[in-house]
Formats: structure tokens, sequence, C-alpha cells
């Protein structure tokens, strides 16, 4: 970082306290931009990197709600609505036990530039609530939704913002939460939210398009060396919405994913994963990972230990932020890793990233990799302002189209900064660099 930026990076550190998420989520992109400013210096001057690491706006609400025993539960909601430049603020929401302010402003922020790399026109929020869904009823889930959504929708709308799902978020509670928009608006506004049942307004392939997305740009990422899934060994952390479409598209285009994971272990199936069983595990019974081992002469369940340990050609960490440490990055490279693709929003910590630097693993970020989910939320947005739904087929490929100018973004960008195969540097500077310019010609905003 040259001593101008450092002083930008500095200012906004100290106005940020307490937040190590966002703070790392910053550092990560000015790492980057120091190449851009010395070929740019304009970017320094009117506080532009100032404005673009403030919100626009940040929300924090009390979600009161009562469980099924009668007992009355409070917990805090947020909306950052980061940067609204390139359209609607669009992010999804995330109900976490440790959801705090930093980390809806790390998501946040990373959307900003995730969104400016579809090419589509989204600005970047996030939002969610310390709510803990585990073991929750499903009356319980709508009541709490219902209750979020009360005080949300003054905050959002079709043109202003559109939320989506995201950790703890799936098509059920879009359900609730546009239930009660429905409700408190007297308008069936069905662009004020993504993720949505096909049946009421929501796009096909968009319950897949996180995972499917990775997968395709894996395969862009491999083809660099005229190279394919097929035949890879493939590790995949997680089981959620992103992890089992990531896990398909890779079956798909016959790689075998011999490992997934939830929060309380993982599974190991050198057969592959049968992807039936996991989704029945996981989707239809809402259950434990272990459930798959216990069902499948192949496949074995281990609670402690790290799925990083097991040797791969291709590791998806489809989890959660900071999933993979320097040490597991490590474990991955004995392993034999030649890929690693975040499917997760920040899963790698910045020690992780480096090691696989060093070790030229190829990396693709999450910013680019896992574009493909808020990517098909804004072709559902197309669709409801049209009217229209769309085959799943003509939706699918327009996502590993865009899937593949995405990956053309970053490859060209980190190319043109004299550093081919670096998507993390390409990445953060054809996003940066979008939204910077759009920002520049619209005054001091
Ligand atoms: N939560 C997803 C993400 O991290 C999707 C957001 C959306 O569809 O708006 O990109």
């Amino acid at each position: 970082m040259d001593d101008r930026l450092r002083e930008i990076y500095d200012s906004v550190i100290r106005r940020n306290p307490g937040e190590p998420e966002f703070q790392q989520a910053v550092e990560s992109l000015f790492t980057s931009l120091a190449v851009v400013v010395k070929r740019h210096p304009e970017y320094t001057e009117n506080a532009l990197i100032d404005r673009m690491c403030e919100p626009e706006r940040q929300i924090i609400f009390r979600v009161p709600w009562v469980d099924d025993t009668g007992k009355v539960h409070v917990n805090r909601g947020y909306r950052v609505q980061y940067s609204s430049v390139l359209g609607p603020y669009k992010g999804g929401l995330r109900f976490h036990p440790s959801v705090n302010v930093g980390i809806i402003k790390f998501l946040g922020f990373e959307q900003i530039f995730k969104n400016a790399l579809t090419g589509l026109p989204i600005g970047g929020a996030k939002g969610g609530a310390d709510f803990d869904p585990k073991g929750r009823s499903a009356n319980e889930m709508m009541r709490f939704c219902q209750s979020f959504m009360t005080e949300l929708q003054r905050h959002i709308g079709e043109h202003t913002d559109v939320p989506a799902g995201d950790i703890g978020v799936g098509q059920r509670e879009i359900g609730f939460l546009f239930g009660q928009y429905m409700r408190l608006r007297n308008a069936h506004e069905s662009g004020v939210i993504t993720g949505k049942g096909t049946a009421w307004g929501g796009s096909l392939v968009r319950k897949e398009a996180t995972g499917f997305g990775v997968a395709y740009f894996v395969a862009n990422m491999l083809a660099e060396d005229n190279d394919s899934l097929d035949g890879k060994r493939v590790t995949v952390s997680g089981s959620g919405n992103v992890a089992i479409y990531a896990i398909q598209k890779v079956q798909e285009q016959g790689g075998t994913v011999v490992a997934c994971s939830d929060s309380s272990g993982f599974v190991v199936d050198e057969k592959g994963i049968e992807l039936d069983l996991l989704k029945d595990v996981k989707e239809r019974r809402r259950g434990r990972i272990h459930l798959y081992a216990d069902e499948r002469d192949s496949a074995r369940f281990i609670s402690g230990g790290s799925i990083w340990d097991v040797p791969c050609d291709v590791a998806l960490p489809c989890a959660t932020q900071n999933e993979l440490d320097e040490s597991a990055a490590k474990s991955l490279i004995r392993g034999g890793v030649r890929i690693v693709a975040e499917g997760a929003n920040m899963p790698v910590t910045p020690k992780g990233v480096a090691a696989f630097r060093d070790a030229d693993v190829r990396f693709g970020p999450g910013k680019a990799a896992n574009a493909g989910g808020v990517a098909t939320s804004a072709l559902e947005m197309q669709q409801n302002a049209s009217r229209d739904s769309w085959h799943f087929d003509y939706t699918d490929r327009r996502l590993e189209q865009i899937m593949s100018d995405i990956f053309g973004r970053c490859r060209d960008t980190a190319a043109e900064y004299g550093t081919p195969h670096d998507y993390v540097l390409g990445a953060n500077i054809a996003g940066f660099t979008k939204v910077a310019d759009s920002m520049c010609a619209l005054g001091v905003v």
C-alpha cells in the first residue's frame, strides 16, 4: 500500500473499531488497489475511496417474537444499504447467532463489488439478524420472519432495496417474509425480494444458481489449461444450498465429490456423494450430516478433524467466513490441491489465500466465484419487471454466460496489471473500477 492509500485505510479502520471481518474485507480490497492508484492517482481524490467504504445507510432494529411455549424473545435486525450507485441495493439476509454489525458490513461491502462484477444493474447491501434458526419450529420461523419484515418493509422496495436469502434464510423464509410484506403493503410487488418459489414469482435456477455458478467458474479456471472437471476429485465444505448445487454441477461435469460437511462434522464417501440422499437428509428432513453416513455403506462420518485434510484436486469452501485457515490451506496443498474457489463469502483467511498463492494454487475469490446467486436474483428481478417467467435451460444458459463473463473480467484485469491468474487482484480491481468510475460520474455521492 502506498502512503495515501495507507492513510485512507487507517482512517477507515479507526472509524470502524471492533469489526474484524469488515476490516479484513477492506484490507483485502486495499491490498489489490495499490497498483491501481499508482496508475490512476485520481482515485484517491475527492474522498472517493473513503465514501465507498462508508455505507449509504445502516438500519438496526428490534425484532420481538413469541416462541411456541408463549415465551417472548427479542433479537436484533440489520440492513446495511451500502451502495446504490449501480442499481437498487441488492443482497441477502442472514439469520445466524454470529450476526453483528461488523459481519453484515463485511458482507455488504463484498456485495458491492460482487454485484458490479456480474455486469447487471444492482447495488450492494446485506442484512439479517442474530437469530438462531436451529431447533426452531416452522411456526416460530414464520413468526420471526413476520416480525422482521414488519420493520424492514418500510426500508425496501423493488426500486429501492431488494433482499434475498443467505445462511439461515431459504425459500421457506423468503415466503414468510414476502407474505408479510404483501399484507402490510396491499401490493403484489414481486420484485421486492428474490429467491421466491417459482409458483409465486420466483425464477427457475435461482435455487441452484450459486452452486452451479461456482462449478461454472471452476470450469472456466480449468479451461485456461485446456482441462475440465471431468475425473477431478473434489471436496466441498457445507451441505446447504450452495454446497448441494455445487456438488450437483461438479458431478454433471464428470467430477467426483468425496466429502461434504455441516457444523457437526464431515462425511467422506469415496464412491462419490449420493446427491439424492444428501438432498433428502438436508433439504427434506433438515437433519444433521451423520444421517447421510448412517444410511450409506461407502460413507463415514468424522466429527473432529478437518475436511481439508481429505486429499483432492479441487476444494470448494461453501460453508461460512474464515472456515479455511493457513494450516488447512497447507494441508490441502500437501494433498495435491490445484484449484480452490470460494462458494461462501470470504471462507479463506488472508493467510490461507497467501499460502495458496505461494504454492501456485489457482484461487477463485468469492466475490467472483459465488456471484451466480445474486446474478440470477437480478434475472429474477428482470422476469418480475416484465411479468414473465423463463425456461430452466434458457436461465441456466444465461447464468453460465454470466459466470464466464465474470471469469473473463477477472482474468483480463489480472493480466492487464501484469499478474496473470491472480483472480483475487482481477476481481478486486474490475469490481472497484466499475463502482469508482460510476461514482465519479455521479458527482459527490
Ligand atoms: N446471499 C447471496 C450472496 O451472498 C445472494 C444475494 C442475492 O441474491 O441478493 O451473494
